[in-house]
């Protein structure tokens, strides 16, 4: 990796931080930390040289004099703040809004993994569910039906049906 082709990258990005001159050029793994350095110790010269401009300081943002910092800035997809992301998988601004995405993630997995763990059955929801199935299997049209009926996911009652198989066997 020549610093010619390094500058090239910087040239094409204009406003970047080291990490997204790395993503640009990227070189195969067993290079990596030495093409980051020479990253690192062409943006110094440029910088001391005066080519480079530091647009902003923590985290460092490097660019040619006149460009802004706003071209590398992400919004954050939590309070759809811009910020500057410190490495390509950034996504939010800030912990909080890490902490606050994940939380709404886990949410909406629990939502989608279907009502079961949410609320304990009914003694009669469990008769229910036991008959129709041992009677019909579990057919999806019965599993809607009950489903309907229990504001519950059809999947959701399937597995409960499976465990219940379960615990009579084991009890048997
Ligand atoms: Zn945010």
């Amino acid at each position: 990796m020549t610093d010619g082709k390094i500058w090239e990258a910087m040239l094409k990005l204009r406003v970047f931080t080291p990490w997204m001159v790395l993503k640009e050029l990227n070189p195969p793994s067993f290079l990596k930390q030495y093409v980051k350095e020479k990253i690192r110790s062409l943006i110094n010269a440029q910088v001391k040289a005066g080519i480079l401009a530091i647009l902003n300081d923590n985290p460092p943002v490097f660019g040619f004099p006149g460009e802004s910092v706003e071209k590398i800035m992400r919004e954050c997809g939590i309070c759809r703040k811009l910020f500057i992301p410190v490495q390509d998988s950034d996504q939010h601004c800030s912990d909080e809004c890490e902490r606050e995405y994940r939380k709404r993630f886990l949410r909406k997995m629990r939502k989608e993994k279907g009502m079961e763990e949410r609320r304990r059955y009914e003694k009669w929801e469990e008769e229910l569910i036991w008959e129709t199935l041992s009677k019909h299997g579990c057919k999806s049209a019965i599993l809607q039906e009950l489903a309907r009926k229990l504001n519950r996911h059809p999947q959701a009652i399937k597995s409960k049906f499976k465990k219940m198989k379960r615990q009579r066997r084991a009890v048997a």
